[in-house]
């Protein structure tokens, strides 16, 4: 790689069925398809963006899995294993939930707080992590009504920005994954 190439690695986490495939294919592919796919596994694409006269590879991994599902299907040792391959290196976080299923925005502390267990920045900081309420183009269905209001919920809990997003119809996906890429990029 030629030194003004950066390869940043960033994952995507959530419950299972939030959209975290669909979030990257359409930010990667730009498509949207239905099609659901409950493999248990890791999906990762790579994008290339031109960054302050710099290239950036962009390594977008999701896990396939809830952490309660690698808990009971794997065995606890192979799920920490998994888990620390996973999250090795990486450098920031798309953690997202299902704004119709507040089940889901229960869950996003979880996947906040594995991250910062099994990752920091070398300087010992949290990575950044970006927080993405998707679906919201269901939210004629039935928005959560308990859902607290996201931009305290996402200071409080030390996310660097948060939006809501819809993988369908293109809604802010860009926007979510710029906005992790200049908290990236400003910390070095
Ligand atoms: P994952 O398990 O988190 O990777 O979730 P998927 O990307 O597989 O999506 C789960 C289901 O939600 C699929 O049927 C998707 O088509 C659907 N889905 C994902 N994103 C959106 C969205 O923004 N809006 C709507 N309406 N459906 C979505």
């Amino acid at each position: 790689m030629m030194q003004h190439e950066r390869l940043l690695k960033v994952l995507v986490i959530g419950d299972l069925g939030v959209g975290k495939t669909s979030i990257i294919k359409r930010y990667v592919h730009q498509v949207f398809s239905q099609h659901y796919r409950a493999t248990i596994g890791v999906d990762f694409a790579l994008k290339v963006l031109n960054w302050d006269h710099r290239t950036v590879v962009l390594v977008v991994l999701e896990r396939r899995s809830s952490l309660k599902s690698w808990r009971s299907s794997g065995g606890q040792e192979r799920y920490g294993n998994m888990t620390r391959v996973y999250y090795r290196e990486a450098v920031g976080a798309l953690v997202v939930f299902d704004m119709t299923r507040l089940s889901t925005f229960q869950a996003v502390l979880k996947w906040k707080g594995d991250l910062d267990s099994k990752v920091a920045l070398s300087n010992g900081k949290a990575v950044p992590a970006v927080l993405l309420a998707n679906k919201c183009d269901q939210r004629r269905h039935g928005l959560c009504p308990k859902l607290p209001k996201l931009e305290n919920f996402s200071r409080e809990y030390g996310f660097v920005g948060w939006f809501e997003t819809s993988a369908k119809d293109n809604t802010n996906i860009d926007a979510a994954m710029t906005c992790l890429v200049k908290n990236i990029m400003y910390v070095e």
